[in-house]
């Protein structure tokens, strides 16, 4: 009986002691990564021993598992409102949005419960981390990435959907993208870690880093950011055997050649992020180096951003008050960015030598990098991005309440919006969608649009009672007008939000319409007139009866004011709207 309870405690301890260790350090080689439910059993382990870990959940995933969040909170309060009246600053890591990139999962896991066995949670900040953002994806477990030097195993990039997650902050077709948000915009973060690996060429660095486009980023946090963090991390990395490069953004197809700034539009968690004025940093570890370094480099990174941030904690908190309140302020907003290619750095670049052979395969010359030959020299960086349209925001947008999806993810992001008490006729500035381009095949499950050309009309539009009115004088600006601008790169429209407006619902018969016809440009001579110049410079339109007869109709009463009309208004001026 004695044995038997001896046996019971023996084997209690081993479960308690393994419990504490990673899959990752429990294999030799460390060439392991952590399933699904390795992961969230870990972190209920930590949950169950430590008062200062809460692992919550947040909506569902597409495969209908809720997401899972874990935060770390010296004091263990675990109240988002509470924790940002103590001026802490909060810290939100995501991981496995790509599972075949999962350092991260691992490298958060160990992060996690030395922090708390050590008992080393900084007083001042909290860390919140998503164990594993693309829970479908990391259930479908293979092989997938061919050059990629470990793990044994990992999940894969598409979700259930199949789509990468890493594009779907602004469309949200995923449910996880829907939690995420949900997520974001409670616990607010000032700093958002979103952990990958990188592909392309080889080099000597285990590590690369994305922060966000700092021309795109609130001045206050971008000033901090390039002046402050991103020297101290590439410094501190260093000193620990890491160094890091900026991400390998190859101009041709070698890094020799210079490299560019990664600009992450609002889709991407960075991109998102910086809408929110939350700065983001997307560590990219190299695929060719071994699992076991890419974890401790993603390790070290988010332990020295921890570091950071526990030192800075009063100016990075500040400065995020300030960047809010100043977006709050803000009239002017740039839609896109474009590279400045004459504007160039150079920096110290740490590579291997490029080299050409023949290929055994195909018997034509192929590239290969030659790790016998490393070298440090330097190399140009473009990293400057200039506005390639600006919009000025209006007092306020008009919503009407059919366009659901738009109203939901609105709120979903924190904005406040009020109602129409009754139907009410609105003088707005309205767009007119003029021109624009389409890719011929789906992206990420859409027909996205760019090159979108407006006409601006004012107009009296008839609205209903419940329709939303969304004042531009919030933290969320960035999010609204980036979103609202039909000519934003990651606009609602651009995502196909709006495309019903696009299609005309009724037409004309020519043989009944001709004698309509005659009579409108009877009545109307200035009508005729215009006709007759547009001929002038359109050769198509003076060969052809039917498209004058169409251009006429399009130019009369009968046509419907609605086709082409993009549906979301534009307030120009202080009308006192009653709201509710
Ligand atoms: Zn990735």
């Amino acid at each position: 009986m004695i044995k038997l309870f001896l046996l019971f405690i023996i084997l209690s301890l081993n479960f308690q002691a393994s419990a504490q260790l990673t899959p990752f350090e429990q294999n030799s080689t460390q060439n392991v990564t952590a399933t699904y439910s390795e992961a969230i059993s870990f972190y209920q382990a930590l949950d169950k021993k430590y008062a200062q870990l809460k692992l919550i959940t947040y909506g569902l995933t597409d495969i209908g598992i809720p997401l899972h969040l874990a935060v770390l909170s010296r004091d263990g309060d675990f109240d988002p409102a509470e924790i940002r009246k103590k001026n802490k600053t909060i810290i939100l890591i995501n991981n496995g949005i790509h599972p075949g990139e999962p350092e991260g999962i691992d490298a958060s896991m160990m992060l996690a419960r030395n922090l708390l066995k050590k008992n080393e949670i900084p007083a001042n900040v909290v860390i919140c981390i998503v164990p594993i953002y693309n829970v479908d994806g990391s259930l479908n477990r293979g092989n997938s990435r061919i050059n990629q030097n470990g793990p044994e195993n990992y999940g894969f990039r598409g979700n259930y959907q199949n789509l990468d997650l890493n594009r779907d902050f602004i469309k949200s077709d995923s449910k996880n993208s829907i939690s995420f948000q949900q997520i974001f915009n409670f616990w607010r973060p000032e700093i958002l870690i979103d952990n990958h690996t990188s592909n392309g060429s080889d080099y000597q660095y285990v590590i690369t880093l994305i922060q966000t486009q700092k021309d795109k980023l609130n001045p206050i946090l971008s000033g901090y950011m390039t002046g402050k963090m991103v020297p101290y991390l590439y410094t501190e990395m260093e000193k620990s055997g890491f160094f890091m490069s900026p991400y390998v953004n190859n101009v041709a197809e070698i890094p020799d050649n210079g490299i560019e700034g990664f600009l992450e539009t609002p889709r991407y968690s960075t991109g998102y992020a910086a809408l929110h004025n939350v700065i983001g940093f997307m560590p990219e570890t190299h695929m060719l180096k071994t699992f076991s370094q890419r974890v401790k480099a993603t390790y070290l990174f988010m332990q020295l951003t921890v570091n950071l941030v526990e030192r800075d904690s009063k100016i990075i908190t500040t400065n995020k008050k300030k960047a809010d309140l100043n977006t709050a302020a803000q009239t002017n907003f740039t839609l896109n960015w474009k590279l400045d290619t004459t504007q160039l750095a150079q920096i110290l670049f740490k590579g291997y030598e490029a080299r050409r052979k023949k290929s055994e395969v195909t018997g034509f010359e192929r590239l290969y990098y030659d790790r016998n030959a490393p070298f440090e020299k330097q190399i140009t960086l473009r990293d400057k991005f200039v506005p390639a349209l600006e919009v000025q925001k209006p007092i306020a947008y008009v919503v009407p309440q059919s366009w659901e999806k738009v109203i939901q993810l609105l709120k979903l992001n924190g904005v406040e919006m009020k109602q129409l008490k009754a139907d009410s006729q609105i003088d707005l500035d309205m767009y007119y969608i003029a021109d624009y381009k389409t890719v011929e095949r789906p992206y990420e499950g859409h027909y996205v649009h760019s090159n979108v050309l407006l006409n601006r009309v004012m107009q009296k539009v008839q609205f209903y009672k419940g329709d939303f009115v969304v004042y531009v004088n919030q933290v969320q600006n960035r999010y609204i007008v980036e979103t609202l601008e039909p000519q934003g790169d990651d606009s609602f429209f651009a995502w196909n939000f709006f495309d019903s407006v696009l299609g005309r619902k009724e037409g004309f018969s020519a043989y009944v319409f001709e004698d309509e016809a005659a009579k409108i440009v009877r009545n109307d001579p200035r009508l005729l007139k215009q006709l007759e110049e547009e001929k002038l410079v359109n050769p198509e339109l003076t060969k052809s009866g039917s498209l004058q007869l169409n251009w006429i109709y399009k130019h009369s009463i009968y046509y419907e004011k609605t086709h082409s009309r993009y549906p979301v208004g534009r307030l120009m001026n202080n009308l006192k709207l009653d709201l509710k």
